[in-house]
């Protein structure tokens, strides 16, 4: 028979979710444990500990939370920026849309940066923004996985660190945790959102989180109470510390399986081979692969400098006359689904995921199956337009 991971299906090639192991899958198809028992509690013990390891920090806080990745931004609005606080949103695609939106929703008071389009914003701009407001909190948008663009999060860091050492560094890290290096206690960031289906090897479905102490005593000190009963820290941080000491708690069941499946990836990630150095080190190479094959079909990419391109994902236009939904179909008609934009310009260009075992694992040929099946589309579609 064969394994789960070889089932007929068609190729996962977009930015999350993701092809999953074989030891993922079959986390997947056990009979639930008791969110309780011994067994449970250790594994999810463990998928802290790991998860602390993946983002760089010794005692930063994991939550664990059933929910997508948009989740880490309702728990970031909730309960750590407080009603008229400012906060500053570096913005370079859709998803710094939907966390402005989403802090708007509890009441903060957002100013925006806006990006060029294919650049990160200028860290001039970004000193200047903190020298004329004292900001509670900055967001970035690590991989904005609607153009592909990457952002130093160190060299912002960096800035932040030494012109508003107090504002909080919030790092929407949902495309680029374990597929872009992240130091998390190096870096003096506050917190990594992320989530299960991207970079991390899981399915979808469980928003993961992790805040700095200096994170945990800020919320600690608010003032107003928590407008949100879900994603309030006051009903989860009992919970993550009592799993991270090895003892049962309960606020909302836990996905057991989905958490069994985590941490089947995370051991993966964390403890076998290759190393997670030497992963983030295959996504480059990977990723440079895919960007010149695309360079030679004549797709040009939505990043237009190299050093500010995601290593998990590419985001390519398509050349004049053709659109993604030209192209898509084709794409799945042979068994590789890649994704279409978002946004405005979104039947533009197309994004493909390259991240977690596709990349890691070679023997899957997964690569070569994405970059030929691109190929052939891209003539197929470009023939029929003529
Ligand atoms: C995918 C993604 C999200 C949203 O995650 P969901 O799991 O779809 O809710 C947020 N931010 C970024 C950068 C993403 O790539």
């Amino acid at each position: 028979m064969s394994t789960p991971s070889k089932q007929s299906h068609k190729l996962l090639a977009i930015p999350g979710p993701v092809e999953l192991t074989d030891e993922v899958l079959q986390a997947l198809a056990q009979p639930p444990v008791s969110h309780v028992s011994p067994q449970f509690v250790a594994i999810f013990r463990d998928c802290i500990e790991m998860t602390r390891k993946v983002v760089g920090t010794k005692d930063g806080q994991p939550f664990i939370i059933s929910g997508s990745g948009t989740f880490g931004w309702d728990q970031v609005a909730a309960n750590l920026v407080e009603p008229g606080e400012d906060v500053l949103v570096l913005h370079t695609g859709y998803f710094g849309d939907g966390f402005r939106d989403c802090l708007r929703t509890y009441g903060a008071n957002v100013d925006e940066l806006k990006a060029k389009s294919g650049f990160p914003v200028e860290l001039h701009r970004i000193e200047s923004a903190l020298m004329v407001k004292r900001f509670k909190a900055i967001t970035i948008t690590h991989v904005d996985t609607s153009t592909g663009v990457l952002s130093d999060v160190k060299a912002i860091a960096d800035i932040v660190r030494r012109i508003s050492p107090d504002t909080l560094i919030i790092v929407d890290g949902v495309c680029s945790v374990a597929s872009e290096e992240i130091q998390m206690d190096t870096w003096g960031v506050d917190v990594v959102l992320t989530a299960s289906q991207k970079g991390l090897g899981a399915p979808p479905g469980l928003s993961i989180l992790i805040a700095s102490q200096r994170a945990i005593q800020v919320f600690a000190k608010r003032r107003s109470p928590v407008t949100s009963y879900y994603a309030s820290w006051k009903k989860w941080l009992p919970i993550m510390t009592a799993y991270g000491n090895n003892k049962p708690a309960y606020f909302g069941t836990p996905a057991v399986n989905l958490i069994k499946a985590y941490h089947a990836s995370l051991t993966q990630i964390t403890s076998a081979s290759p190393s997670l150095n030497e992963r983030l080190r295959l996504h480059k190479q990977v990723s440079q692969r895919i960007k010149a094959i695309a360079e030679q079909l004549g797709l040009r990419q939505l990043p237009q400098d190299p050093a500010h391109a995601a290593n998990g994902m590419t985001a390519l236009y398509l050349p004049d006359g053709i659109g993604a939904s030209d192209i898509l179909p084709r794409l799945a008609a042979k068994g590789v689904v890649m994704a279409g934009g978002l946004g405005d310009s979104k039947d533009k260009y197309i994004r493909i995921g390259h991240m977690g075992t596709s990349v890691v694992d070679a023997t899957r040929g997964d690569i070569d199956t994405i970059a030929s099946t691109l190929q052939v589309s891209l003539k197929e579609a470009q023939a029929a337009k003529k």
